[in-house]
């Protein structure tokens, strides 16, 4: 068995600490205001005239927000697992931030498994490999679910 390298499916949003990963959004050095993806412009404050940011480590907890099943392949350029297996996206409202972050959700917990309101935490997956790499993304599993392959 080779090992593969494991990367970021998409480069500086989240940490690779396997036993907290972590995703990295801004927050606005004016008025506290926080993003992710991170913001780099603009504060979406409407009321805030910021334009600097620093890095913040976001909530690795939250709860679910909205949720819906992805039945279908998504489009290109999205990269899903071949042959295509459905899963459940959700939609998290973080614990601190109180901001929605979008993620798919472990293999394993479909959406009969999700309720508004479920408390989930943030995990590494792979998302697709090819010979060389793993690329990892982050998803959302329902606090203690023994489901979902998690290093
Ligand atoms: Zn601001």
């Amino acid at each position: 068995m080779t090992t593969k390298t494991r990367v970021p499916a998409i480069e500086g949003w989240f940490t690779l600490d396997d036993k907290a990963p972590t995703l990295l959004g801004s927050k606005c050095t004016s008025c506290g205001n926080f993003a992710f993806p991170k913001e780099t412009y603009f504060c979406r404050n409407p009321g805030c005239q910021g334009r600097e940011f620093a890095e913040a480590p976001l909530s690795r907890t939250g709860k679910v927000w909205s949720y819906t099943d992805a039945c279908y392949e998504p489009p290109k350029p999205y990269m899903a697992a071949d042959p295509y297996v459905p899963f459940a996206l959700a939609a998290v409202e973080l614990a601190d931030e109180q901001m929605v972050v979008m993620g798919q959700v472990v293999p394993g917990v479909g959406v009969g498994d999700l309720s508004v309101g479920t408390e989930v935490e943030l995990v590494l997956d792979t998302l697709y490999e090819d010979d060389e790499h793993e690329y990892v993304v982050w998803k959302w599993r329902p606090t203690g679910a023994p489901t979902g392959r998690v290093a």
